[in-house]
């Protein structure tokens, strides 16, 4: 779905000492160790990493991806069932036990999407993307009509006003200048905040319908040459998008918590609250010049102002659209693809995913996901024939539905909750894998240093030093923010070291970390990418623009495998809870003074800073106790009882009820944000209270809040008494 879209805002540099050399060259990491591993078995592991990292290959990528992207594949078309039984097929050639697991869910297709425009003349728009000479897949017939999935039928004739970003921001300013959307389409471009969330403010503000269009300012000529000169979004091209309100609960909107499997209970349409009850409808920038240059009323204000050639007003104006929707609601089937390599201990998993489904050919979204991973079982597959066995059990995952709403992921984690939550020790995630050369990565607080090891053990495509060299390298250069986490005690997280960003939404790691409490970690490269969810992120796009050599496809690979392989063959799971445990004391720490500056001051917030107090000590006591251990010295028994601690602490933070008013979500540290951004909200339920200014409800989730932290804090000291015991 959407991590690239925050790409504009990050600019912020932090002017950080840098303490600590990054240098660490790719191979001399022996005499170091390695997180989570007994001294004895390092050197073996550097060698199993390094066979690994061998197989990767840029023509095998390539091949991959061609045939990924070979024709459209939307969720609930036979596109999509052919490509889950080829990927199916190319994990079982690779040795995975391979099926694929089908579910019956509530999913629109689009019939007809009309748009007009009354001036007094009627202007018809709705214009197609335009095929482009040079790329042939962009003349296929079957690629979709631009729609917004889960939008509903509707038929509306109104006035339209512009909206800006539409975001509650947006709607603040309006409301100043005394103007409402009221009985009014809504006209938004794209950007800052998920779709689904325009759709909700504007659908709160009692807009009768909304447009939703990308402005060139954001992700076309403003930014670079537009395609097929450049790789931004020419006026043609449309995002494609889901609506539905994933920031309520995401998946099939008629089974929320439990799976779409044969007889699960089933809400009626009506009474399922992730569905919009405003028409919307996705247009390119051509289509919306024709409207906002006809838009009367007032100038805009300065930074509303985009980047087509006029000035831009609010409206309303003479103009008068009309936007006639016509969808047909079926249940369809979709199809994941489960791939598992069967490891020695079949009772502890880790689990890899990506989805298959794409709005169009998807090459950046999610194909270069799809064609890396494949790099990574075939790798994986190759070590197996060569003799190798993985410790724990190691399942590659290809979701259907995530376009829609991230339906194949959830549907599958709310079906096998129970064993995911006994079973699965971390969920790594690549979406929009490679659209560029730069690094980037978000995980849960515990897993940020183990990708930073991952990446300084890979050799970086163009450059003589790591994966890591570059990210720190681009970091420096004040592209992203750099880390400002001090060093704490025990934990490994340093200043100025690369960045590692909090789980947002937008992809298949949500069901996972928010609902099920599954440690998570979300990664790829990024660059210049404007062709989001159109016609044109194509197999040409990506041999053009996003990767013409494969090179990133294949290192990424390689950071996948070395993740895995080190996830699969720790002795004690390498997850750092001291810097967690930092993590959530600074953000408990800003939530209790945002309190006190609003007057509350109260046992709730006192339990809130003694129990992320306690959660420190007992990481610190956690860090401690395995250091003095050095890995090495637990019997088998111990060694499963303390893995099976440590992954539980994630499980501890969530509240069995869930987030105040919408329960799917359990997480209390992260959930996407009910009205902000694609930005993961930390500390979801206290600050949104705070957001509301509704004191209860603070209340009621600082509580949960300080019960998770202590359930975390107990399930901690238990493996600090592990680990001092069996010394
Ligand atoms: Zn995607």
């Amino acid at each position: 779905m959407a991590k690239s879209m925050c790409r504009a805002v990050g600019a912020l540099v932090l002017a950080i000492a840098f303490l600590f050399p990054s240098a660490i060259s790719v191979g001399a990491q022996a005499d170091r160790g390695i997180a989570g591993f007994a001294p004895v078995r390092v050197e073996a592991e550097l060698a199993r990493e390094q066979k690994l990292r061998a197989i990767p290959d840029a023509a095998h990528a390539e091949s991959n991806l061609r045939h990924i992207t070979s024709e459209p594949h939307l969720a609930g078309t036979e596109g999509s069932h052919r490509l889950a039984e080829w990927l199916r097929d190319q994990y079982r050639s690779y040795g995975f036990d391979a099926e694929i697991v089908s579910y019956s869910v509530w999913l629109p297709q689009a019939r007809e999407v009309k748009l007009e425009l009354k001036t007094p003349n009627t202007i018809t728009l709705g214009t197609p993307e335009q095929p482009i000479e040079i790329d042939k897949d962009t003349y296929n017939k079957d690629a979709v009509m631009a729609f917004n999935a889960y939008a509903p039928s509707a038929d509306v004739t109104a006035p339209v006003i512009y909206v800006n970003y539409g975001t509650q921001e947006d709607y603040r300013a309006l409301e100043a200048m005394g103007i409402s959307v009221e009985g009014k389409i809504a006209i938004a471009r794209y950007g800052r905040c998920y779709r689904g969330i325009k759709t909700k403010l504007a659908e709160e503000h009692k807009a009768v319908g909304l447009v939703l269009y990308s402005d060139p300012q954001d992700d076309g000529y403003s930014a670079g040459d537009a395609f097929p000169r450049g790789p931004w979004r020419p006026m043609s091209g449309i995002q494609r998008g889901s609506v539905q309100y994933t920031q309520i609960y995401p998946g099939d909107p008629l089974t929320p918590g439990v799976g779409s499997t044969a007889n699960a209970k089933r809400l009626a349409p009506a009474d399922a609250k992730n569905l919009p009850r405003i028409p919307t409808m996705p247009i390119n920038a051509q289509d919306a010049t024709a409207i906002l240059e006809n838009l009367g009323g007032p100038h805009v204000p300065h930074s509303w102002q985009g980047a087509l050639p006029f000035t831009y007003h609010i409206g309303p104006g003479d103009a008068v659209a009309h936007m006639k929707l016509v969808m047909d609601y079926q249940q369809r089937p979709i199809y994941d693809v489960i791939a598992k390599l069967h490891g020695t201990n079949d009772g502890e998993w880790v689990v890899l995913g990506n989805h298959h489904d794409a709005w169009v050919y998807g090459a950046v979204d999610p194909g270069s996901g799809t064609a890396t991973m494949l790099e990574t079982a075939r790798a994986l597959g190759e070590l197996v024939r060569s003799g190798w066995k993985p410790q724990r059990t190691i399942l590659m995952c290809e979701w259907d539905g995530e376009e829609p709403g991230l339906i194949g992921s959830t549907e599958w984690v709310e079906a096998n909750r129970a064993e995911l939550q006994a079973k699965a020790v971390a969920y790594i995630n690549t979406d929009v894998a490679v659209a560029g050369p730069n690094f980037t990565a978000s995980a849960t607080p515990s897993l940020s240093g183990l990708v930073r090891d991952a990446a300084r053990a890979v050799q970086g495509p163009h450059s003589a030093g790591s994966v890591y060299d570059a990210w720190l390298e681009h970091a420096k250069r004040g592209q992203t923010e750099l880390s400002g986490i001090a060093r704490t005690q025990g934990g490994s997280e340093k200043m100025g070291e690369a960045p590692v960003d909090a789980l947002g939404a937008g992809s298949d790691f949500c069901p996972f970390l928010d609902f099920a409490g599954i440690p998570s970690i979300d990664t790829g490269f990024v660059g210049d990418y404007g062709v989001y969810h159109s016609l044109y992120d194509d197999f040409y796009w990506m041999k053009t623009f996003g990767d013409p050599t494969f090179a990133y496809h294949a290192t990424l690979a390689k950071v996948l495998g070395t993740v895995a392989l080190r996830l699969d063959e720790a002795d004690v799971l390498p997850f750092d809870y001291a810097v967690y445990a930092a993590a959530i004391t600074r953000a408990t720490n800003d939530v209790i003074s945002r309190a006190n500056q609003l007057g509350i001051q109260d046992a709730t917030t006192q339990a809130v800073a003694d129990a992320s107090a306690r959660l420190t000590a007992s990481a610190a006591h956690v860090a401690q106790a395995l250091q003095r251990s050095g890995y090495a010295s637990f019997d088998a028994a111990t060694e499963n009882r303390i893995n099976h601690e440590l992954v539980s602490v994630e499980q501890a933070l969530l509240a069995p009820g869930g987030l105040v008013g919408r329960p799917w979500y359990k997480h209390t540290i992260y959930a996407p944000g009910s009205y902000a951004g694609y930005a993961a909200e930390v500390l979801p339920g206290v600050n949104e209270a705070l957001d509301r200014d509704d004191a209860a409800t603070f209340q009621q989730e600082a509580a949960a809040l300080a019960a998770a932290l202590s359930r975390a804090s107990v399930r901690l000291d238990e493996v600090a008494q592990l680990a001092n015991a069996s010394k």
